[in-house]
């Protein structure tokens, strides 16, 4: 492949044209259409290590990792062994196994606010459960949510912020009623005065406030320490619920996840992504008091025929137990920040921000990083949208979106960073 070339799509296109005619938009889920970017969706045929590999045989060096689940990149020969092992002896029994009591305990020992754990399918599905069985402890109705932050496609979550800036939310989706988020109120992030206004005014009927453990689904937001400590006591005083989002955080800041990093003890977690190991997994844990109101032994209704999938599981504790010694963590964030610290160095005079953390970084094409979606400047993301497909004829696959981030699995290597950095900052000082 030549440089700044053009690479043979006629296989991917005439998949999508295919898929357009049975599935809406040809996709499964909307942003691997390249709506945002333009250019034909690639389909992929394989994956090995930090590359995906297309129908028409180009390979890119995968900056999406599929969302965020691959930190430990494609097709890792243990989990791969595992999952293999487990598939000759059944893929479902519809009973408890021990491979789920594994996984739980695995979670437990490591996550210090989560005391007890159901697993579900996706992460959507945790945090609907979560939200369920926070109103059921508590009683109440009201759910506070921030804006900006996604908490999967469940009803009540999908909500914006109405006229204003602190308001009960408007549904964000065509098909959501009215009256579904109106008891979901929805602030801007990085905004104390509004946050204590609200605990004024609503305090003693929120049930829980829910935060991503940090905000990576509309950039990178990473939150002041002060801030989240301060939704803690809030909470607290008012007897309401924290919930942390870390289907993404969970497993890929580190073994603690965003609670450890901030320091703090939410009531219930929500996980997905890391902790299944590339299969459909999500999780909900935390309080013992609280996650037995649950079905069967208290009142509020939660199941799932494939929870606890024993082939999803398996796959999940190949990884985390790859993830436990913490080796893999450090080598993670140490070629992180090099690759960033590379990045922001040949940046330099051009008016694009690095954000990151761990192994997660996110190309802000404005002044400054912003810390509330409002502070996202479009134009920027514009600028990263046209980036993409002359990034994509050079084997960089970023996620197809400026508000998505980028993750690093442990299958990158420095060689392959310092190679896309080099790729990256050239069609970033490019013009078009
Ligand atoms: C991805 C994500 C979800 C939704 O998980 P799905 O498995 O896509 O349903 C929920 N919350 C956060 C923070 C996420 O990043």
């Amino acid at each position: 492949m030549k440089e700044g070339g053009t690479m043979k799509t006629s296989k991917s296109e005439k998949l999508m044209e295919l898929s357009q005619a049975v599935i809406p938009g040809g996709v499964n889920s909307p942003v691997r259409s390249f709506k945002a970017v333009g250019g034909v969706p690639r389909f992929v045929e394989r994956a090995e290590g930090a590359y995906l590999f297309d129908v028409d045989g180009n390979r890119y060096l995968d900056f999406c990792c599929s969302w965020g689940p691959l930190i430990l990149g494609h097709a890792d020969a243990d989990v791969v062994r595992a999952v293999k092992e487990q598939v000759g002896k059944g893929m479902t029994y519809g009973t408890a196994t021990e491979i789920e009591y594994r996984l739980a305990d695995f979670i437990v020992s490591n996550v210090a606010a989560v005391e007890k754990i159901r697993f579900v399918s996706s992460g959507t599905e945790a945090v609907m459960s979560a939200v369920r069985v926070a109103r059921g402890f508590t009683g109440r109705e009201l759910i506070v949510k921030f804006e900006g932050c996604y908490h999967g496609h469940c009803d009540h979550l999908l909500a914006k912020a109405g006229s204003g800036l602190a308001t009960f939310g408007q549904p964000s989706s065509v098909g959501v009623p009215g009256a579904t988020t109106s008891n979901t109120f929805v602030l801007p992030l990085d905004n104390e005065q509004l946050l204590e206004e609200c605990f004024k005014q609503h305090g003693d009927k929120v049930a829980a406030v829910i935060i991503e453990g940090v905000p990576a689904n509309n950039g990178l937001l990473i939150q002041r320490q002060e801030y989240i400590r301060m939704l803690r006591s809030l909470t607290e005083k008012y007897g309401a619920l924290l919930i942390f989002d870390e289907v993404i955080t969970g497993f890929r800041l580190g073994l603690g996840g965003a609670a450890a990093y901030y320091g703090i003890e939410p009531d219930l977690i929500t996980f997905g992504k890391v902790i299944g190991g590339s299969m459909p997994v999500g999780a909900f844990g935390g309080r013992a008091d609280i996650m037995e109101m649950l079905s069967p032994l208290g009142p509020v209704y939660q199941a799932g025929t494939l929870s606890g999938n024993p082939v999803a599981m398996t796959a999940g504790l190949a990884t985390l137990r790859k993830l436990s010694d913490g080796q893999i963590y450090r080598r993670l964030e140490e070629m992180t920040a090099r690759f960033v610290a590379d990045l922001k160095q040949r940046l330099e005079n051009v008016p694009v921000r690095v954000a990151s953390i761990a192994s997660i970084f996110w190309l802000a094409f404005q002044q400054e990083l912003p810390r509330s979606a409002d502070r996202i400047e479009r134009p920027g993301i514009e600028t990263y949208n046209s980036k993409h497909r002359p990034l994509l004829d050079e084997g960089i696959y970023l996620p197809p979106s400026g508000y998505e981030v980028c993750f690093i699995s442990a299958a990158h290597t420095e060689e392959m960073l310092a190679e896309a950095a080099r790729k990256i900052t050239n069609e970033v000082r490019r013009r078009r």
